[in-house]
This record gives structure tokens, C-alpha cells and sequence, in this order.
């Protein structure tokens, strides 16, 4: 079925590029000289809007974007330098350039336009969000047993592979099992997604906790070359927006763990100021000056934990 997107995005307008999606956080071109449709590449801006408990929320975090962009870049680089290493990882990225128009410079990269598989892939190493729900109720991770006597924050070991099918703009991400997985996309290519998903988790955790962050879990796209029929590695990697990160400082089984990104909007959001309720179907407010502040200042701490960079707006 067709992805919706956002309607009211307010994708900037770029001389050369032709606007065709809207998420919830980034808007892709197409080149203006390609018949719609058939570019090789794309243009994906990454916004400064936030979103959290399924809605875009107002006002947008300044510099999100860029941290975001830059971030992901930094993990493509990292992750294909050690393809020689022990865990050669045959997956290659779709970054092609981060020369991109001015008005977007940092916060956009130009990249191979793939057919993206209809999954979301994710990898957990520990256990919480929707994965501890399912856990409390059936024992399992998306059909997968797990021992008994696990807690918010347990440790996998190893990480699981837990599937969730891509829903549209506003509707809920759903966990499907690797059998289903394997009858959307086919058996062996979703054993790919799921060997290729894992082991760049695995290389990934040991990278933040390195840096004293723990990657609680990740989720990742993929797409095919239609040029070659190559899986390759798409859609942004590792970022707080797509990832879990905690304090491994923190850290500790039993309670829900702070996360490094958008806690101060969650515990803003569901706090008693900001007379929003959760479950009523309506927009929550504008965050306050602090809170976009804080939120802002954790991306940017996340980004120069991760990298040893410092970030520059
Ligand atoms: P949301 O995140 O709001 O639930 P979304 O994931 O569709 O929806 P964004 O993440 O904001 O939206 O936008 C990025 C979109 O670009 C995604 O649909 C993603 O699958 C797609 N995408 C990423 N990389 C590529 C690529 N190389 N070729 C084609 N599409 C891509
Ligand atoms: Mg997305």
C-alpha cells in the first residue's frame, strides 16, 4: 500500500531538487532533470522536528538535523572501516555525497535510491520498550522465548533479531515474527536482513560502550540496488531517533533507564504541567524554552560522546 507521508512538513524548497516524501523527520528530493520516479540518487534532508509518542511536537530541536546527519555519517564511516577486520560485515551504505545545497549543508546527504524492504530490522540487546510488554504477557520477543525472570533493562546476551513491519505516517510501527518477515520479503533475504542486522549491532554496542553509552537496542533499513540486486545499508544509522541510548554510568536492571535523547520531552510531556493526556488523541502543547533547550544539549553530548568530535552548528 502507499506510504502516506506527512502533509504539512514544510519541506524547504531546493532549486534543482524535487520534493517526494515527507517523514516525521526527513524530507526527500529527487533530481529535477530525472523523470519522476527513476533517479539513481536522492536527496535526504534530515528536519529538526521531534517526535515522540507518535506525534511531530512543536517547537523543533535547533540543530537536530545536523547532530542526526552527522552522527550517521560518522556510523556509515565506522562501520565499513572494519569490513577487513574479524566481523567483516558484507553490507555496503547508500551514502554517494554530502555535497548538497547550501541552504541544507550538514544536515543532508545525497544517496543511492533504493527499494526499500517493507521491515523495519531490529536488534536488541537489552530488553524494554515493546519488547519487555510482549515479554510480560507471552514470555516472548516478537514469537521468540526468552529465559525467565528477565526485567526492564536485562541484559540479551546474545541479541536478539525482532522484526516490526514499516506502518504509515502516524500509526504504530507493528512486531511481526521472522516468519513473517520471511513471508513478506522471502526466506533468504530476510535471513540476510537478520545476520547483517546483528552483527552490526554487535559492532556497534562495543563502539558506544566504549564511550560509556549502552545501545539498549537499534533499528535499521534496508534496501536493494536495483542496479545490481544488492542489499545495502540505508535510511539513517545508530542515531538516538532510531536507537536506545542509556548512560552506562546509570545503568541499572529493574527500572526504566534514562535515555540520552528525548527523556526531558517524555517526562515534560506526561508531568502534570503540561496538562496533556497521552491516550486522547490530541496534540500535545508547544514544549517550554528549557526543554528544547535540555533536549538539545543531549543530542549534542550524545553525538561528541559517541564520535570524540565536537559538534559545530
Ligand atoms: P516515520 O519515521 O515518520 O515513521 P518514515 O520512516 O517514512 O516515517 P523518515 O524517516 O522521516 O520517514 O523519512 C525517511 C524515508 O526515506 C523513509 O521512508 C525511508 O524508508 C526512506 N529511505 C531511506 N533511505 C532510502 C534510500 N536509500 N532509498 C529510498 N528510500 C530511502
Ligand atoms: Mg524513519
Amino acid at each position: 500500500r502507499p506510504r502516506r507521508g506527512l502533509e504539512d512538513a514544510d519541506a524547504p524548497a531546493l532549486p534543482g531538487w524535487r520534493h517526494v516524501y515527507s517523514g516525521k523527520v526527513r524530507d526527500l528530493y529527487e533530481p529535477e532533470d530525472a523523470e519522476p520516479g527513476s533517479s539513481e540518487t536522492l536527496l535526504v534532508v534530515a528536519s529538526d522536528r521531534i517526535s515522540a509518542y507518535d506525534h511531530v511536537l512543536e517547537p523543533p530541536i535547533p540543530d537536530k538535523g545536523a547532530i542526526l546527519t552527522q552522527l550517521s555519517l560518522w556510523w556509515f564511516e565506522q562501520l565499513a572501516a572494519d569490513y577487513n577486520g574479524a566481523s567483516a560485515s558484507p553490507v555496503e551504505h547508500h551514502v554517494v555525497s554530502t555535497d548538497v545545497p547550501e541552504a541544507v549543508a550538514g544536515r543532508a546527504m545525497i544517496v543511492k535510491r533504493l527499494e526499500m524492504f517493507p521491515v523495519e530490522c531490529i536488534a536488541r540487546g537489552y530488553l524494554t520498550g515493546s519488547g519487555l510488554a510482549e515479554y510480560r504477557e507471552h514470555g516472548t520477543v516478537t514469537g521468540l522465548p526468552l529465559p525467565v525472570g528477565l526485567e526492564d533493562g536485562s541484559r540479551l546476551v546474545p541479541a536478539i533479531f525482532t522484526p516490526s513491519a514499516k506502518a504509515e505516517v502516524g500509526e504504530h510501527d507493528e512486531n511481526i515474527t521472522f516468519e513473517q518477515m520471511a513471508e513478506r520479503i522471502g526466506q533468504l533475504q530476510a535471513e540476510e536482513l537478520r545476520y547483517v542486522t546483528l552483527d552490526l549491532y554487535t559492532r556497534a554496542e562495543k563502539l558506544a560502550r566504549a564511550a560509556g553509552i549502552i545501545l539498549a537496542d537499534t533499528k535499521i533499513e534496508f534496501g536493494v540496488d536495483p542496479a545490481t540486486g544488492q542489499i545495502v545499508l540505508a535510511d539513517e544509522v545508530l542515531t538516538p531517533d532510531s536507537s536506545r541510548f542509556w548512560d552506562a554510568a546509570d545503568y541499572e536492571p529493574g527500572r526504566a533507564q534514562a535515555s540520552f535523547d528525548k527523556q526531558f520531552v517524555r517526562d515534560w510531556l506526561t508531568s502534570e504541567a503540561s496538562g496533556w493526556e497521552r491516550g486522547s488523541g490530541e496534540a500535545p502543547p508547544a514544549l517550554p524554552a528549557d526543554v528544547v533547550e535540555k533536549t538539545r544539549a543531549r543530542y549534542i553530548e550524545a553525538y561528541e560522546r559517541l564520535t570524540g568530535r565536537t559538534f559545530r552548528g
